[in-house]
């Protein structure tokens, strides 16, 4: 097995969606020379966005993938470096904090989380099974294996409606299945989904099972309000139903919410000294891109502070 790397760096950045490489701009060019490790997605989810269009600076929008291209390039022209690796493990109980990665045992004085958060399940029998034959968490990724063909999407909120309408790009149907009777999501994504004439809704819903062979054929539905259950045919079921942060690796170092969203002041400080969090690891409520920049530029800045006042 090859050597691993080993470095001390005064700042690492564990994730590279909009805080992770804000914070890197921010920490690069106060002359830090941070390290971001990409964890598995370079750029994290709005690198698998279609299309942003609430970023201020971009009046047209701007594509996820560009978007994040243009992030890095930008935190790159000051010497931050992106390495294609993920933190697999930490050690933050002395200084210099250890964080161990596939590749490499890094060492360093100063740590921004921005590890974000991944698609939540619904947990039910056929879910996993055809994941990737049918079941998807991705319409930008997968919505072009759906041509003229009919696609369930579960879930209430923006992306439901976000990603519901920009499948109906290559689907024949879609249908919005959600559990409630009405809607969480912004006025204008809900009133886009409601006015498309290929988007249908099934209200007070929830899925019970993922049928099929070999791919997705059918799902078996139960109305909530009434008990009734019933089979609905259909080619793909896309899931979008919020996220779990990934704070896995920080479990018992860090403090957390009890939905294991990492604990931060005002000033992106964690319960440690030198470590920061960033982004949608430590956001629940607003997860937006320019929030979660924010905060990456907020963590750098007070990482910069902090490491002046070690010297
Ligand atoms: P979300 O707002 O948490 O909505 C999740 C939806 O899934 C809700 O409608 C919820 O139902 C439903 N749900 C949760 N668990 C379920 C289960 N086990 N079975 C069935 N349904 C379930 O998540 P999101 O839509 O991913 O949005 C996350 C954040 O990102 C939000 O703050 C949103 O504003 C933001 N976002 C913004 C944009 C944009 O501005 N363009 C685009 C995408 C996301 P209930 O309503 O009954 O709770």
């Amino acid at each position: 097995m090859a050597e691993k790397k080993k470095e001390h760096l005064k700042t690492l950045i564990i994730g590279s969606g909009p805080a992770g490489l804000s914070a890197a701009l921010y920490a690069a060019r106060a002359q830090l020379e941070p390290l971001v490790l990409t964890g598995q997605e370079l750029g994290g989810q709005v690198s698998i966005t279609h299309i942003v269009e609430n970023y201020p600076g971009f009046p047209e929008g701007i594509g996820g993938p560009e978007l994040t291209q243009l992030f890095q390039q930008q935190a790159e022209r000051f010497g931050a470096r992106v390495e294609f690796d993920t933190a697999t493990e930490v050690d933050f109980s002395s200084r210099p904090y250890k964080v161990t990665t596939y590749n490499g045992e890094y060492t360093a004085d100063t740590v921004i989380i921005s590890t974000g958060a991944s698609p939540r399940n619904l947990e039910i029998p056929g879910e996993k099974e055809f994941t990737g034959r049918g079941v998807s968490y991705c319409g930008t990724c997968d919505g072009f294996f759906f041509k003229g063909k009919d696609v369930v999407v579960v879930g209430g909120g923006d992306s439901a409606m976000e990603e519901g309408s920009f499948l109906t790009r290559f689907a024949d149907k879609v249908t919005v299945i959600h559990r409630k009777g009405e809607l969480r999501a912004s006025a204008i994504l809900e009133k886009r989904a409601k006015d498309n004439p290929k988007i249908d809704f099934i209200w007070d819903t929830v899925l019970e099972n993922i049928n099929g062979n070999g791919k997705v054929e059918n799902v078996q539905l139960k109305n909530l309000k009434s008990g009734e259950a019933s089979d609905f045919a259909t080619d793909g079921v896309f899931i979008f139903i919020g996220h779990l942060p990934n704070t896995e690796i920080f479990k018992g170092q860090l403090d957390m919410d009890d939905a294991g969203y990492l604990k931060v002041n005002a000033y992106m400080e964690t319960n440690l000294p030198g470590v920061y969090a960033a982004g949608e690891v430590a956001d629940p409520h607003f997860r937006q891109v320019i929030t979660s920049a924010g905060m990456g530029a907020a963590a750098a800045i007070q990482a910069t502070g902090f490491l002046e006042g070690q010297e």
